[in-house]
């Protein structure tokens, strides 16, 4: 009898995801298009999109990541437009969480942004990194 599979590690599957995105991106910027937090940004709104998804390139890659792109990842609502927006079949919700852990950095790399107090954070991404939503999800958290 085969074993089962092991539970992927967080970090590794971490490191999975960013490399996937980072093999998969062309920095379109469709994703930021789709978003509907931008409206909510003084600023946002002037940015090109390829240029705040290019910062999140850069967080991904644990380098310095733009004002547009820290002030996308900490605006996020988790709609989830940007993942049926994607061209690419990027889980976009996902990699701007993980942008978003960069940029505390909770992957080794200076920190950004400032904390919230979030005790469960790593807990929470832990399950997160589990989820992968349907279309039929998506549309019911817009209801
Ligand atoms: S829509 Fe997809 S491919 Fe285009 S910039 Fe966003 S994540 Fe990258």
């Amino acid at each position: 009898m085969t074993p089962a599979p092991r539970p992927q590690p967080l970090r590794e599957h971490l490191d999975r995801f960013i490399a996937d995105t980072l093999a998969r991106c062309t920095r379109c910027g469709r994703c930021v298009e789709a978003c509907p937090m931008p409206g909510y940004s003084p600023t946002l709104p002037s940015q090109e999109p390829a240029a705040v998804v290019g910062g999140v390139i850069a967080l991904l890659r644990q380098q310095g990541g733009s004002p547009a792109a820290l002030e996308w990842v900490e605006l996020c609502t988790q709609s989830g437009r940007c993942i049926k927006a994607c061209p690419e079949g990027i889980n976009v919700m996902k990699m701007v969480r993980v942008a978003r852990m960069s940029a505390l950095g909770s992957l080794g790399g200076p920190a950004q942004v400032a904390s919230r107090e979030e005790p469960d954070f790593f807990r929470k991404i832990g399950a997160f990194a589990r989820l992968q939503f349907g279309d039929d999800e998506i549309e019911s958290s817009h209801r």
